[in-house]
Formats: structure tokens, C-alpha cells, sequence
């Protein structure tokens, strides 16, 4: 039996099969693993690394999968390592997990240079932010250079990603002008590049013609502080073909290597780290308040405070105090 020290020095040589076991406790819901994943995390932070990490999204079939097995693998053969997470926001899909499928990422997956982990479904959004955040930590620590972090996009999961990614990419398929506004307004906003992939074939005049089509729609997004000349920006890929990902790669290094210089990159980082714990708050609050015993307590309040033996002030101020905590003036 590993005892957690040994796991995080393990994880922390970037033994793969560690860090397999370091997230999925960090995953766990049992409250003893909750204090080990925290203690854990903590060990392996002294590791100090940091890996770039990019966010992905995009809708089912624009070939997401098919991307990031042809981009891992060229990443991998310049001598990176790459670790490919995936946030699921969905609880009732087929199989449980966007990676689920074994067919996926089959090259990859038997790269000795990767990592690739599926997320198990969870409904509860903060859960998942929680848990992905601390899964990339872990990638980080274990030396990854590139982290993936993979998500559907249906809607609120890409917000989750932008905030735990250094540079978000939104993956298109090639499409017909008017399905122009079937991206919405906040997710191009988040982009910090577009990938329009299937630029090969019958599809490459129309994937050039929607990439075009969105260079001009992010041209007249209000402009942001963290953007060099010339970005957001928006290219064609050939997932299949593996043609546009070395362009593709060294724009994003281009870009990372402005925001560094700039002062960017950290700031987004703790900007997100404020973002996170404020989060963490929230969500340890509302989980607080669906305890059972808070439950119960809140339903004896509000008859109290509805038959008018009680004003709606104290009993809030009662319910709170139950759990330890006071109402802001
Ligand atoms: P995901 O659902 O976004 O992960 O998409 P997949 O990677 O599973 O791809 C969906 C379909 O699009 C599959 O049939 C792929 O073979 C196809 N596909 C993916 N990338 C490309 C590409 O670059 N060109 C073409 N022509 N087809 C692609």
C-alpha cells in the first residue's frame, strides 16, 4: 500500500499510473479523501511547474476527438508531453464520459508521452470545475508540458474551461454562412482562437469560407487587453488530414509568448485563482444548505417566519449561525 508521500513523490516523477490514482482521489466524494486530495494537491504544488494549458470546445462531431489525436501526436513528436483532460457537464450521456469510448484518441492513448483521462458525468457543474481544476494541477505537477482540457460545448461548460485554460480554442466545423449566429456571442467572446477543422476535400472551399466568415465576426468583438495584433483569430484544420496544426501551434505559441511578455499570463492565472476560491465558497455554501439537517431546520423556519412567530431577519440569521457563518452587514 503507496502511502499519499510516496504517491505525490511518484506523481511528481510523472509516473502516469500515480497520477491516474492522485485524480482519482481527488475525484472522490468521501470526505476523508477530500482531506487527503487537498493535502495531496499541497504536496505536489512544491513541484512548482506549470504547463500550458489549453481549453477546447466545441459541438459533438466537429471532430474534437479526431483533433486532439492528431495535435497530441505532433506535440508528443516534438518532444512534449501532453496530458488530455475532459469536462462533462452532462450526467445522463451514453457511457458516462465524452472519452468514454475506447475507440477515441487510439494513437495517443498509446503514446508513452501522454496522458489521457476521462471524466466521470457528474451533474453538479462546480463539482466538475472542482475537480478538473485539481486533475490539470496534478497533470502540472507530473510535468506535463500541454495540458488539453476537452469539453462539449453546451454553453455553460466552455466558461468553466476558459477559466481553468491560459488560452481557450473553439473548434468549428465547416458550415454555411447563416449558421454564423449559431455560435453565441459569449463563447466567440471567450475564444481566444477558431479552428474551423475538416479543411480537406469537398469541405476545404466552404471551411475557407467560414473561417473568413468568422475572422470578420471577431474583428468586431470589443477589443481586450490580452490580445496581440492580429488575435482572436480564426484558421482552418484538417484533423484527418493533419494539415493547419503546425500554423496552428505556432500562433498559440506566438500568442503565449506575447502574453508572457506582457504580463497576461499571470495575470489570468490569478485572476482565475480569485475566481476559483470565490467559487469554492459559493459552492461549499450551497452544498452547506442542502444538508438534510439544514434542510429540515430551513423548513421549520419558514412555517415559523410564514405564521409570523418569527421575522424573516432572525430566522435567516438562525439558519446561518447553524451554519457557522453571519450575515453581512
Ligand atoms: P467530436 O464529437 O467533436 O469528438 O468529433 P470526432 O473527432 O468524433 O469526429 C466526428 C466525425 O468527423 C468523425 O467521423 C471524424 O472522422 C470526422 N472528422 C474529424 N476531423 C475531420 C477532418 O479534419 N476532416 C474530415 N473530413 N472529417 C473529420
Amino acid at each position: 500500500m503507496m502511502t499519499d508521500a510516496e504517491l505525490a513523490t511518484k506523481v511528481i516523477q510523472g509516473d502516469r499510473r500515480a497520477l491516474a490514482r492522485a485524480i482519482t482521489l481527488v475525484e472522490s466524494a468521501r470526505s476523508d479523501h477530500r482531506a487527503r486530495a487537498l493535502a495531496l494537491i499541497e504536496a505536489v504544488g512544491t513541484a512548482n511547474r506549470q504547463a500550458l494549458r489549453i481549453g477546447l470546445s466545441g459541438t459533438p462531431g466537429v471532430g474534437k476527438s479526431t483533433f486532439i489525436e492528431t495535435f497530441g501526436c505532433f506535440l508528443t513528436a516534438l518532444g512534449k508531453r501532453v496530458a488530455v483532460l475532459a469536462v462533462d457537464p452532462s450526467s445522463a450521456r451514453s457511457g458516462g464520459s465524452i472519452l468514454g469510448d475506447k475507440t477515441r484518441m487510439d494513437r495517443l492513448s498509446r503514446d508513452p508521452n501522454a496522458f489521457i483521462r476521462p471524466s466521470p458525468s457528474q451533474s453538479h457543474l462546480g463539482g466538475v470545475s472542482r475537480r478538473t481544476r485539481e486533475a490539470v494541477a496534478l497533470c502540472e505537477a507530473a510535468g506535463f508540458d500541454v495540458v488539453l482540457i476537452e469539453t462539449v460545448g453546451v454553453g455553460q461548460s466552455e466558461t468553466i474551461v476558459s477559466e481553468i485554460s491560459d488560452l481557450f480554442l473553439l473548434l468549428l466545423a465547416p458550415a454555411g454562412g447563416d449558421e454564423l449566429q449559431g455560435v453565441k456571442r459569449g463563447i466567440m467572446e471567450m475564444a481566444d482562437m477558431i479552428l474551423v477543422n475538416k479543411a480537406d476535400g469537398d469541405l476545404r472551399a466552404t471551411a475557407m469560407r467560414t473561417c473568413a466568415d468568422y475572422s470578420g465576426a471577431l474583428r468586431l468583438l470589443r477589443k481586450r487587453p490580452q490580445d496581440p495584433q492580429g488575435f482572436p483569430c480564426a484558421m482552418t484544420v484538417s484533423a484527418t488530414e493533419n494539415t493547419g496544426i503546425d500554423a496552428a501551434w505556432e500562433k498559440i505559441c506566438e500568442l503565449m509568448q506575447w502574453r508572457r511578455d506582457h504580463g497576461h499570463y499571470d495575470r489570468r492565472r490569478s485572476d482565475q485563482s480569485r475566481f476559483w476560491f470565490g467559487e469554492d465558497v459559493r459552492q461549499g455554501l450551497l452544498a452547506a444548505l442542502a444538508h438534510p439537517k439544514i434542510q429540515a431546520q430551513m423548513e421549520s423556519l419558514s412555517q415559523a417566519v410564514a405564521q409570523g412567530d418569527l421575522r424573516p431577519e432572525r430566522a435567516a440569521q438562525d439558519l446561518l449561525d447553524m451554519i457557522h457563518i453571519e450575515i453581512p452587514q
